[in-house]
């Protein structure tokens, strides 16, 4: 007799969602993506307790149907790819099939859902990775997935858990850059007792610059723009003047992710070189558009990290993007000498 055994599926799926889920943020991250990835106009996020009991996310995206709705909870189950080479040309923010059987095999996940044209919706029902037979139930077009008692099941994690107050506010800042990524699609977060944060949905960054930052800030961001090969930047930088003490009001989306990378950071920071005063760093939201060809999203399990193939050509097309626009921010606001 050998020893090795496969392991349960339920197992599996814990062990994997290590990787995937960290706390309540790592969930509204995943859910607001498949949002997003359903075309989504409006996302609405609900936590208690900081989404420590229940993370709730809303959208009136595509939907699904019901076969759809018990496959989604299937590890490396997915509707973004269906082939190898698919690979080197992702264009949702998801494609790793694993989100929802990650999530459902350490909380108890109710789904409820609704496609166009069906003429009712379905509610799933998965706790701790077992599935209780789907049920028709009314529903509006969309769909709604509600995580309760993360970690029920792995008390270990649930350990790991900081105060509702902290894990709130990770939470948020996720629906925030999400926000900030898609100013298209209206966003609200709230709790049980207050709206947290919400925008619009015109399309228009510096109306959720505003909602983040007041609409002063907003008002005096400075636009960019360029493009260089097949790739092209559009954003807006702040002036000297509204630098921060800390990095993190420096966002970078490409194609619609948002994501960090320290080379494109220090690009954006050479730009405003001896602008900025020591320990001040430059905010900015700055969005590429690429073939997704250049990027390998598929570096982490969170995807917060990506591979540029081309990286040092970008790197030049920001920096000298951004000293442009400071530049003729510098000479607007000079005095007008006449020669
Ligand atoms: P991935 O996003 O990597 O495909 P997930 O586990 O996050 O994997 O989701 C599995 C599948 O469930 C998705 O491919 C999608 O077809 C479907 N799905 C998930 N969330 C939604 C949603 N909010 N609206 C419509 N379909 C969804
Ligand atoms: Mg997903």
């Amino acid at each position: 007799m050998g020893k090795i055994q496969v392991m349960p599926k339920v197992m599996a799926d814990q062990i994997a969602a290590g990787e995937v889920v960290a706390r309540p943020a790592s969930c509204v991250k995943e859910l607001v993506e498949n949002s997003l990835d359903a075309g989504a106009t409006r996302i609405e996020v609900s936590l208690a307790e900081g989404g420590i009991a229940c993370v709730t996310v809303t959208d009136d995206g595509e939907g699904m149907s019901p076969e759809d709705a018990l496959l989604a909870f299937h590890r490396h189950a997915t509707s973004k790819v269906r082939e190898p080479r698919d690979l080197a040309r992702i264009r949702t923010l998801g494609f790793r099939g694993e989100a929802l059987a990650a999530i459902a095999s350490v909380a108890r996940v109710r789904l409820i859902t609704r496609a166009r044209g069906e003429e009712s919706g379905v509610l799933v029902r998965v706790e701790g990775g077992e599935m209780h037979p789907p049920e028709p139930i009314g529903a509006p077009f969309g769909t709604t997935l509600e995580v309760r008692d993360l970690f029920f099941n792995t008390p270990a994690r649930l350990k790991y858990l900081r105060s509702p107050q902290t894990e709130q506010a990770r939470s948020l800042e996720v629906v925030q850059r999400e926000s900030l990524a898609h100013p298209e699609v209206a966003f609200v977060c709230k709790t049980e007792r207050q709206v947290l944060f919400q925008t619009p949905g015109r399309g228009d960054a510096r109306e959720v610059w505003a909602a983040l930052y007041g609409v002063g800030e907003a008002r005096m961001l400075l636009e960019i723009e360029g493009a260089a090969g097949d790739c092209a930047l559009r954003g807006y930088v702040g002036r000297p003047t509204q630098a921060r003490s800390s990095r993190q009001h420096g966002y970078l989306f490409i194609n619609g992710r948002p994501v960090r990378n320290p080379a494109l950071q220090q690009a954006v920071e050479r730009a405003y070189g001896e602008r900025l005063m020591v320990g001040r760093y430059p905010v900015y939201a700055l969005y590429l558009e690429m073939d997704p060809a250049l990027i390998d999203p598929n570096v982490h399990p969170q995807k917060w990290e990506v591979r540029l193939s081309e990286e040092r050509d970008i790197c030049a097309l920001v920096e000298s993007a951004v000293r442009a626009a400071l530049d003729s921010a510098m000479l607007t606001a000079a005095p007008r000498v006449r020669t």
